[in-house]
């Protein structure tokens, strides 16, 4: 399908609530995303106003043989939301919250969690597990995971959520849960947008404590930082547990342990007790309002994301047991120039807390994210490709470990390398497929149906 094709009429365009835009502003922004790496134009954009728009576009997809992507935030790195010559649904238009409750709320996929963290705080409600970047969409996160510091306690975002709506592949609008045809709720968690469409869904909500008392623990080596790692994962005397590789101003890495516990006055965390057995060099204790904690890093991307720079990122899910001899030498490997400035996180989930087939993680009971979070300052094609390439040896090095990747980076796969990625999981993967989107036009930006 071409624009011409699309403004002559040669394919004439249902009727819709909401618009099908063709304007050159919306294509450049649908064809681009966070990473700034890959650029596939579409044809069209929709902005729906109705879910029916989104069942509209796909059974019209489905007759034509045009793939369609969804866009919520555009905050993929690699391509993952784009689709050559087809159809953009931006979710963004569809973001209502539609109820709050004491323990769950129910959302369009378009609601950016810092609008439904806002919203449900006003009730003394919060989302159990939150991502470091707050901007980002639910039906983006759902469809990749969503993993954050409470993640040591409450699993994936996809792991709190009771149901959700979908539009199939083929056109069907569907209520799915543990319940309800869960075959469909299973595969669309975490399901990389290859199966459904989520317009809505109903999440978890927990009560929500006012203050965030952080605790940032520093260490010489990953194998201190891991060790304290662990052993606070538990005890669990942290509700947020994250930690990242920081480089030192004469050169060298230093670790660093992130904690939080979560509290409301006159209920105050006890330092000593907080800090006993642990082993830092260095300890340093903030305290921020609990939103202002989850919203610490909105402004800086906000900031990033103006400068347009490519982050060829990477994301491995380790097992515990080759966890710091991987670190350590991925490290020692590491140069300023291969992270231009931006994070490396490494800290530990417990396998049990992650429930999601389709996410797929090592066969280990804790399971370390350890994550490059790459720059390239300034922007250079060559530079990108060079750590596409850094990124698929590490990758590599990773798989033959047992590790896995968490499907938001900049890795280089194959069809081939994704039937690996979801192992046991592929034959239900295709059978998904072929139930669910049996024509692929969902989401070719994750190419994993892709030859
Ligand atoms: C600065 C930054 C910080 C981040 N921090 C974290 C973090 O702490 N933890 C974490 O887990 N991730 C993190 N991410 C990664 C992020 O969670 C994923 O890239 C997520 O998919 C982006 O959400 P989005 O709304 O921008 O989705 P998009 O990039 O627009 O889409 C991502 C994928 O989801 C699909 N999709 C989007 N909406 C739907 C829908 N409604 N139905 C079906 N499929 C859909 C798209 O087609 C695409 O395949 C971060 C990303 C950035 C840029």
């Amino acid at each position: 399908m071409t624009a011409t094709d699309a403004s002559t009429g040669a394919v004439r365009i249902p009727g819709l609530d909401g618009e099908l835009v063709v304007d050159p502003e919306a294509l450049r922004e649908a064809g681009a995303d966070y990473g700034q790496i890959v650029h596939r134009r579409p044809v069209a954009v929709l902005r729906p106003a109705s879910v029916r728009d989104i069942v509209t576009v796909v059974r019209f997809a489905n007759r034509h043989g045009i793939a369609v992507s969804v866009r919520g935030q555009g905050h993929s790195v690699y391509g993952q939301a784009q689709v050559r010559a087809g159809i953009v649904v931006d979710s963004r238009t569809l973001a209502t919250i539609h109820r709050i409750g004491p323990d769950s709320a129910v959302v369009d996929a378009g609601v950016r969690w810092t609008d439904l963290i806002r919203a449900s705080l006003a009730i003394g409600r919060t989302s159990p597990v939150n991502t470091d970047y707050i901007g980002l969409s639910v039906g983006g996160t759902l469809s990749v995971g969503g993993i954050g510091g409470a993640s040591s306690k409450h699993g994936l975002q996809v792991d709190t959520v009771r149901e959700l709506e979908v539009v199939t592949g083929d056109g069907r609008l569907v209520r799915c849960s543990e319940r309800d045809d869960r075959e469909l709720f299973r595969a669309v968690l975490g399901g990389l947008g290859q199966f459904a469409i989520i317009v809505r869904a109903t999440v978890g909500l927990v009560p929500a404590e006012t203050t965030a008392r952080t605790y940032r623990l520093s260490y010489p080596t990953v194998e201190a930082l891991t060790a304290d790692q662990r052993r606070v994962l538990a005890d669990g005397r942290f509700d947020y547990l994250e930690g990242q590789v920081v480089p030192l101003d004469g050169g060298g890495w230093s670790y660093l342990l992130e904690g939080a516990v979560y509290y409301t006055a006159p209920n105050q965390p006890h330092d000593p007790e907080v800090l006993a057995g642990l082993h830092p060099i260095d300890t340093e204790i903030v305290e921020l309002p609990y939103f202002d904690w989850l919203d610490r890093i909105t402004e800086i991307v906000d900031e990033l994301t103006a400068l347009r720079l490519p982050n060829p990122w990477i994301n491995l899910f380790l097992p515990d047991a080759g966890t710091d001899d991987y670190v350590a030498r991925a490290v020692a490997e590491l140069t300023p120039a291969d992270t231009g400035g931006g994070p490396v996180l490494l800290y530990p989930v417990p396998r049990a807390r992650l429930t999601r087939p389709f996410v797929r993680v090592p066969d280990s009971e804790t399971v370390f994210l350890f994550a490059v979070l790459r720059m390239v300052l300034p922007p250079d094609p060559a530079e990108v490709d060079r750590l596409l390439r850094v990124n698929r040896t590490l990758y590599e090095r990773a798989r033959d470990l047992g590790a896995t990747q968490y499907a938001i980076g900049a890795i280089p796969m194959t069809n081939r390398d994704w039937a690996r990625h979801f192992g046991e999981e592929w034959p239900a993967v295709e059978r998904a497929k072929a139930r669910f989107d049996p024509r692929r036009v969902l989401n070719p930006g994750q190419r994993i149906f892709e030859d």
